[in-house]
């Protein structure tokens, strides 16, 4: 049987897996937790060893971009055709903290092999999924016979992902001219789960907002006053009472301006998703379902903007009665935002519907907390249908979408590069991101190889 550039790239992946096993257990020992400043060295050490590694993987630009907070790591591999599309990675290579009495098996900062899993603090978020573009790419040059990537390749791997990317806006901003690009691919994130490959094709962005709503200037006596001056406690109920409509629907005039519907294709490519609402319930640890008439759990949860009361209070709270007029109530309300939707477009109207609700004789504050920003790839995108065909043929199965309903900084790579944001991640919700035991499985991680290893010949053609 000739070699195929596929069966070469599982060749070459095969031979190497013991060696690219090794090193990335090597980058595992290092514990780059950087929300813990003792660990500040560590995240720097963290930072150099993958710098070395990217050089010695044959990157002839490595770099270590240093920020206020944690160091960031830039690598550049140009292709040397003048037509070639560039394409930056993004990923981080600081972790979460991680202790042996938090439930681990085994030390964290100490990776075991058990049953086809590697074990250890950043297994699977994130340093094997950045650390697979490493072997990905030598294998495409093998298997391709090139000295070269088909495009131009840029790696931007952040240190504080886990400390909520306090700099990273600055840090594109600072650096876009080096980190322009066509194309960016977020390797920090995860399939549906070991049987379905699955490629997320965006994130909610968020909003979050408190509303304090101040009454009489001290807590008064209900019997002396009560029922002739306005109680902000019953204001801040009717504002929350008043963000749903009866059919789960946000009642804010304005609040779906530009939102970007679901298509029918996208809506039949989720429900072929093994989707098992009950055991989905279980983890919600919620006794039931409940949202936006229309629309399925998962179409909610992943292409549908949300107003959750995040928190409210006023008044007193103790044991027994204190029968007064409270002087202050407040709500934190979080919105999720999908792609169409303005964060600065949300805070006006949401502004506007609260400040018309709001009684005489009732102070208000309205304060938001920084946006971030939706973002989605089409279905139709050339970049994410060269993505899908990569990992299609590394997984050999037809490869569905997701999406996140989360919100992160890809974002800003989104808004600040121009450029469209692919997701390319082969954990699975097992893994335990944040939590004891994670792990990454070895099968999926090189099937990541492999998709990378096809990735750059793809988009190469397809961005073109
Ligand atoms: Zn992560």
């Amino acid at each position: 049987m000739s070699d195929t550039p596929d069966s070469a790239v599982h060749t070459y992946t095969e031979q190497h897996r013991t060696a690219f096993l090794d090193d990335l257990a090597s980058w595992l020992r290092i514990p780059s937790v950087s929300a813990q400043p003792e660990h500040d060295g560590d995240v720097r050490r963290s930072a150099e060893w993958l710098s070395a590694k990217l050089r010695e993987t044959g990157f002839p630009v490595t770099e270590i971009w240093d920020t206020p907070g944690a160091p960031a790591v830039f690598a550049e591999w140009p292709s040397g055709d003048p037509d070639a599309p560039t394409v930056l990675v993004y990923g981080h290579h600081d972790v979460q903290p991680a202790a042996r009495e938090d439930g681990w098996d085994t030390d964290p900062f100490e990776p075991v092999i058990r049953d086809g899993r590697m074990y250890g603090r950043g297994a699977a978020d994130d340093k094997g999924q950045v650390f697979f573009h490493t072997l990905g790419v030598r294998a495409h040059l093998a298997a391709t016979g090139r000295t070269a990537p088909a495009v131009n390749l840029k790696l931007l791997i952040e240190g504080e992902e886990e400390s909520g990317s306090p700099h990273f806006r600055a840090l594109v901003e600072e650096r876009a001219a080096r980190l322009a690009a066509d194309a960016v691919i977020v390797s920090d994130t995860g399939m549906w789960d070991e049987n379905t490959p699955t490629v997320c094709t965006g994130m909610r962005g968020l909003a979050e907002c408190e509303i304090e709503l101040y009454g009489p200037e001290q807590d008064i006596h209900s019997g002396s006053f009560g029922g002739a001056v306005p109680n902000p406690a019953t204001a801040v109920a009717r504002l929350v009472a008043a963000l749903h409509d009866a059919d789960g629907r946000i009642a804010i005039p304005g609040f779906y301006d530009g939102v970007t519907e679901l298509t029918a294709a996208e809506r039949a490519l989720f429900a072929e998703l093994p989707f098992d609402e009950a055991s989905w319930l279980r983890t919600a640890r919620s006794r039931s379902a409940s949202g936006e008439a229309g629309y399925s759990t998962l179409e909610r949860v992943w292409a549908r903007p949300t107003a959750e009361v995040n928190g409210i209070g006023g008044g007193y709270q103790g044991a027994g009665s204190k029968t007064i007029i409270p002087s202050s109530a407040l709500v934190k309300i979080s919105f999720r935002l999908v792609a169409g939707q303005d964060p600065d477009h949300i805070q006006q109207v949401v502004r506007a519907w609260a400040e018309a609700r709001i009684p005489a004789g009732i102070r208000h504050r309205i304060t938001f907390s920084p946006a971030t920003r939706p973002c989605l790839t089409p279905l139709d995108h050339p970049a994410l249908r060269a993505v899908s065909r990569a990992m299609g043929r590394a997984f050999g199965q037809k490869i569905l979408f997701t999406r996140e309903g989360g919100s992160g900084p890809a974002a800003d790579l989104q808004d600040v590069l121009g450029a469209p944001v692919l997701f390319l991640g082969i954990s699975v919700p097992s893994d335990g991101w944040h939590a004891p035991n994670e792990k990454v499985e070895l099968d999926l991680l090189f099937k990541g190889v492999e998709t990378t290893a096809h990735l750059w010949g793809e988009l190469a053609e397809a961005l073109r």
